[in-house]
C-alpha cells in the first residue's frame, strides 16, 4: 500500500516551532500549538516548501489570543459562505438551459452544464496554505470526539469542527483520478447488464417474457418480478425464473454469452444456451463469444476488487479516518458503524419480521420463496383517480407563477405562522423544470432557493404538483436551516436521509393541502408495512455490503474468484441467520444480487437507516400536531451529528423503534 512520504527535517522543526510559539503566546496556548503543528505537518509534502518554509508559515499562521482566532474564525466563515454561495450560484445559472423548460439544448450547453467551478478548491486550498492556516488554528476530530464530546460543544466549538473537517482530506490528484477511472468502469460494467427476458426459456422451450423485454441488472429485474404479484397466470414462473437469473449473476455461473444479447436464448434452470429460435431485435452487440454456456469470467467480481483498490490508495492521505470504510461511516453518515450494524440486526431480527412474513403467505396463498423478499402488495386503493387530480390541479395551478403565488397559503394550511410563511417564500423563486422537478439550495444568505416545477401547457399536473410539494418541503428546510442559523458552518442538515425525510413531511400532506381529506388508517397502515418489509429487505442487503467490505479490507490480495466465494458465503450467512426462519430455506444468495454492491463504494447502509430516519421525524410532526413550529425547530439546530440532531428532534437517537411501534400498531389494521 501507499505511504505517504515522511519528510526527514519535520520533527526538528516542529520542535523548534513549538518552542518559539510558547515563547510568544505563553503557556496557555501549549496544547493548541502542538495540536496545530501535528496537524499542520501530517498534511505538509514537499511541494509545500522546506523545513525554513514550515517553520515561517506556522509562526506567522498561529493566532495566539483569543481576539485574533475570533478574527479569523469570522472571517473564514464570511469569505467561504461567499466562495460556495457563488459558486453553487455559477453551477446553477451553467445548468440552467439544461434544467429549465428553455427550448432545445444545443451541444455546448451540456459542457456548461458538466462544468464544476469548485471542482479544484481543496488543491488549491492546500497550495496556497489556506487550508494550514484552518489545520494549525482549528481542531481536527474523529467521529467518536464529535459524538462523545460534542455533547457537550458550544455550538461555536462545532462550527469551529466543521470548519476544519473541510480539510481533513488532501487527496493527491492521481489518486482522485483513479477512484474516478475506477467508479467510471464498474459504473459501465453495471449500466450495460442487461437481461434480453423474450429469450428465457423453460424446459418446454416457453417464453414467458414479452418481445423485445431488455432488463438491467438489478434494478429492472428487481421490478419486474414485484409487478408480476399481479400476473395471476405466469406471475409465480416469471418471479421464480427471474431468481434463477439473478442467482447465476451472483455466483458468476451466468454464461457470458446471454448478458446483453438477444441473439441466444438461455433456460437458467438447466444452463443451456443455443441461438435465438426467435428474432425480436437488431440489437447485434459486437464479438461475443460462441454460443456456450462457459461462464462470465467473474467480472463482477473484478469490477468491485477494482473499486476497492482505488479508494484504499486515499488511506494514507486521510488521518481521522483512515480506510474507506471509515469515511463512508464517519464521514458520510456520521454514524459508527457498530451503531449501524446493531440497527440494522435489530430490525432484520425484531419480531415484526415473522409476523408480517405470516401476513404476506396469508395474502399470496403459499408458502413464501426467497423473491418474497420483494413482495409489494401492500397497496391502498386511493380515493382519488389519477384524472380527478389532475383536474382538480391544473384548475387551481395553470402556471408555475401560480403556484409561487400560493406558497403562503400553503405553509400556513401546514401550520406556519402568517409571517413565517411570507418571509420563507419570500425566499423561494419557482422556474419552470424541463424534468420532473428539483429544489436547489443557495449556499449563502443574500441568493435565494429555487424550486423547479414541471408545468404542462394544460396546467400542472397531479403528478407534478406531488413532486413540487416535496421540493418546496426542501425549500423550507434550506431557508431556514441557512437564514435562520447562528453559524454559517452549521446550516443544513446531517446528511441527505435527513433532508429527504423532511421532504416527505410536506410531501405526504399533499392532498391536505389541496383541501382532499386523508385521513385513511387502512391506507397508512399499508404504506408503513411496505415500508418495514423493504427495510426488512434492504437491511440484509446493507449487511452483505459491510460484510464484503471487510472482507476486502482483510484480503487486500484476493483474486476475483476469492471475493466471490466470500460473498457469495457472506450472503449465505446473513440469509441463513435471519431470512431463513420466515423463508424455510437456507444457503440463498439473492442478497448480494444489488447492482450498488459493485459500483457504488459502500453506499447501500444509506437505505435503512434512511427508512428509519424519515419514520422518526414523520412520528414527531405527527405528535406535535401542526407541522411548522416543529418543523422549525428541528432543521434550525443545524449540520451536527446525526444522533444529537435527533435527540434534539425527538428525545432519541437514531434508531427503528419509531418504525418498528408504527409495524406493529399496522399489523392491528391490516388482517
Ligand atoms: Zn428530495
Amino acid at each position: 500500500m501507499t505511504q505517504k512520504p515522511a519528510l526527514p527535517w519535520m520533527q526538528a522543526s516542529i520542535a523548534k516551532s513549538e518552542k518559539a510559539l510558547v515563547a510568544k503566546y505563553g503557556e496557555p496556548q501549549h496544547a493548541r500549538i502542538q495540536r496545530g503543528l501535528k496537524q499542520v505537518s501530517e498534511f505538509w509534502i514537499d511541494k509545500d516548501g522546506d523545513a525554513a518554509a514550515f517553520e515561517d508559515f506556522v509562526t506567522a499562521s498561529f493566532a495566539g489570543d483569543q481576539a485574533t482566532l475570533d478574527t479569523m474564525f469570522n472571517r473564514f466563515q464570511d469569505l467561504l459562505e461567499k466562495y460556495n454561495g457563488h459558486m453553487q450560484e455559477i453551477g446553477r445559472e451553467f445548468r440552467n438551459q439544461s434544467d429549465l423548460d428553455r427550448g432545445p439544448i444545443l451541444p455546448f450547453d451540456d459542457i456548461f452544464a458538466g462544468y464544476d467551478p469548485s471542482a479544484h478548491f481543496s488543491d488549491d486550498a492546500f497550495q496556497n496554505k489556506m487550508a494550514f492556516v484552518v489545520l494549525l488554528n482549528f481542531p481536527l476530530t474523529t467521529l467518536d470526539q464529535r459524538l462523545t464530546e460534542g455533547q457537550t460543544w458550544t455550538r461555536r466549538q462545532w462550527a469551529e469542527a466543521r470548519l476544519a473537517q473541510n480539510f481533513s482530506k488532501r487527496i493527491p490528484a492521481d489518486v482522485s483520478l483513479a477512484i474516478g477511472n475506477a467508479s467510471a468502469e464498474s459504473g459501465k460494467y453495471i449500466a450495460e447488464y442487461n437481461i434480453w427476458m423474450h429469450h428465457l426459456v423453460n424446459d418446454k422451450g416457453e417464453r414467458l417474457f414479452p418481445a423485445k423485454m431488455r432488463l438491467l441488472s438489478h434494478w429492472n429485474l428487481r421490478d419486474e418480478l414485484k409487478s408480476d404479484y399481479a400476473d395471476e397466470k405466469n406471475g409465480l414462473a416469471k418471479q421464480r425464473a427471474i431468481q434463477q437469473v439473478m442467482e447465476r449473476i451472483v455466483s458468476q455461473t451466468i454464461p457470458a454469452v446471454v448478458v446483453d444479447n438477444p441473439q441466444v436464448d438461455w433456460n437458467p434452470f438447466a444452463n443451456d444456451v443455443k441461438a435465438a429460435a426467435e428474432k425480436d431485435s437488431d440489437f447485434a452487440p459486437e464479438a461475443k463469444t460462441p454460443v456456450s454456456n462457459s461462464p462470465e469470467p467473474d467480472t463482477r467480481y473484478a469490477m468491485l476488487l477494482k473499486t476497492y483498490k482505488s479508494v484504499r490508495l486515499a488511506d494514507p492521505y486521510s488521518p481521522t479516518a483512515p480506510t474507506h470504510i471509515a469515511r463512508s461511516f464517519d464521514e458520510g453518515r456520521q454514524i459508527p458503524e457498530q451503531r449501524v450494524r446493531a440497527i440494522l440486526e435489530q430490525v432484520v431480527s425484531s419480531p415484526q419480521v415473522a409476523k408480517v412474513a405470516a401476513l404476506i403467505q396469508k395474502r399470496v396463498g403459499r408458502p413464501l420463496e426467497p423473491f418474497d423478499v420483494w413482495y409489494n402488495g401492500f397497496r391502498a386503493k386511493s380515493k382519488f383517480s389519477e384524472a380527478e387530480l389532475d383536474q382538480i390541479v391544473s384548475k387551481k395551478y395553470p402556471t408555475p407563477e401560480a403556484y409561487r403565488a400560493d406558497i403562503p397559503n400553503l405553509l400556513v394550511k401546514l401550520g406556519f405562522p402568517k409571517e413565517r410563511a411570507d418571509y420563507i417564500a419570500a425566499n423561494i423563486i419557482v422556474d419552470p423544470a424541463r424534468g420532473s422537478g428539483h429544489a436547489l439550495g443557495s449556499g449563502m444568505r443574500e441568493t435565494k432557493v429555487h424550486l423547479r416545477t414541471r408545468v404542462e401547457s394544460t396546467g400542472m399536473n397531479y403528478k407534478g404538483y406531488n413532486i413540487a410539494v416535496h421540493e418546496m418541503g426542501h425549500n423550507v428546510e434550506q431557508t431556514l436551516s441557512l437564514k435562520d442559523i447562528d453559524f454559517y458552518f452549521l446550516s443544513g442538515v446531517p446528511n441527505t436521509a435527513f433532508t429527504e425525510a423532511l421532504a416527505f413531511v410536506f410531501q405526504a400532506r399533499d392532498l391536505e393541502l389541496l383541501g382532499l381529506s386523508q385521513a385513511d388508517p387502512q391506507a397508512e397502515a399499508m404504506r408503513t408495512l411496505n415500508d418495514f418489509w423493504g427495510t426488512y429487505e434492504i437491511a440484509g442487503v446493507a449487511l452483505v455490503d459491510m460484510g464484503v467490505w471487510h472482507w476486502m479490507y482483510d484480503h487486500p490480495n484476493a483474486t476475483p474468484a476469492e471475493l466471490k466465494a466470500a460473498t457469495m458465503q457472506i450472503a449465505k450467512d446473513v440469509w441463513n441467520k435471519y431470512y431463513a426462519p420466515v423463508f424455510h430455506k437456507k444457503d440463498v444468495v439473492l442478497l448480494a444480487i444489488y447492482s450498488h454492491m459493485i459500483d457504488s463504494f459502500l453506499y447501500l447502509p444509506d437505505y435503512p437507516i434512511g427508512h428509519m430516519i424519515a419514520f422518526q421525524i414523520e412520528g414527531q410532526v405527527n405528535k406535535s400536531g401542526k407541522v411548522g413550529p416543529e418543523f422549525e425547530r428541528m432543521v434550525k439546530v443545524g449540520n451536527i451529528a446525526p444522533d444529537i440532531w435527533m435527540k434534539n428532534a425527538t428525545g432519541q437517537p437514531v434508531g427503528p423503534e419509531a418504525l418498528l411501534q408504527a409495524t406493529e400498531q399496522a399489523l392491528t389494521v391490516v388482517q
